[in-house]
């Protein structure tokens, strides 16, 4: 699904420069739930973003889906951002005057989508992440971690092969983050690959593999046994 190779990325500042990841070699099959984690400033954005069709990196070659991305013009990089990707990301990223069924059904809309579709798979969509009830309602009108299934129901309504989440319980209470990450973890259980950023070992340990970043190097790569975020492990 996912394959990266000896991938370099550094920022030019004046006439200097930050190097920031230093030969990234990962892969990342279907059905995956992988946590990249690591300190702040370790470059796990940086890398978050490449896999995202974001940016690009300076060296090294990226394959999603069997496709080679490289040197995409952006309508190009739009269009597989659109039909490959779904993104979370920890400040929730949504439209403050649009009901959550209208943040839902916004990448449908730019895909294209009819209206009647859109309203169709949007309502789905919210009414898997429990929030059927909440579809007229605005972001300020719900907590935290509603506002973060809404994200989670617009990353998943144009049906992307890979969820990129960066820190998406980085705003949340435990008890909110678990319920978040359970939810995750059911997008997971029914095939959906899914890569999460986070720097708490507990939400790593929600997902099935760990990549460890350290100064842009990954230090290590393990299968983890997954703990369930509704066990009482934790509370
Ligand atoms: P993380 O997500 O692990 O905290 P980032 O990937 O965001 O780390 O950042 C890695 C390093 O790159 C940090 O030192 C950060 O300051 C720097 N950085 C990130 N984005 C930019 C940018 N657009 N321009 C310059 N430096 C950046
Ligand atoms: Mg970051």
């Amino acid at each position: 699904m996912i394959e990266i190779k000896n991938l370099h990325k550094s920022y030019k500042m004046g006439s200097n420069s930050l190097h920031v990841l230093k030969g990234i070699n990962f892969e990342v099959s279907e059905g995956e739930m992988v946590a990249i984690m690591g300190s702040s400033g370790s470059g796990k954005s940086t890398l978050l973003n490449i896999l995202g069709i974001l940016d690009e990196p300076d060296h090294g070659t990226y394959n999603l889906n069997r496709t080679l991305i490289k040197n995409l013009n952006e309508k190009v990089a739009a269009k597989y951002r659109n039909k490959f990707l779904g993104f979370v990301f920890q400040s929730f990223n949504l439209i403050n005057y649009k009901s959550a069924l209208e943040n839902v059904a916004m990448p449908l809309y730019y895909q294209g989508v009819g209206r009647s579709v859109r309203i169709e798979k949007a309502s789905y969509y919210l009414e898997k992440v429990g929030l059927a009830d909440w579809a007229s309602h605005l972001p300020n009108e719900l907590s935290g971690g509603q506002k973060q299934r809404v994200a989670i129901a617009r990353a998943l309504a144009s049906d992307p092969k890979v969820l990129l989440a960066d820190e998406p319980t980085g705003a949340l209470d435990s008890t909110t983050s678990y319920e978040v990450m359970e939810l995750i973890q059911q997008i997971n259980d029914e095939g959906k690959t899914i890569l999460i950023v986070t720097h708490e070992d507990d939400i790593a340990h929600m997902c099935k593999r760990i990549v460890n970043l350290k100064d842009g190097i990954i230090t290590s790569d393990s299968k983890v046994k997954q703990v369930r975020a509704n066990s009482k492990e934790y509370v």
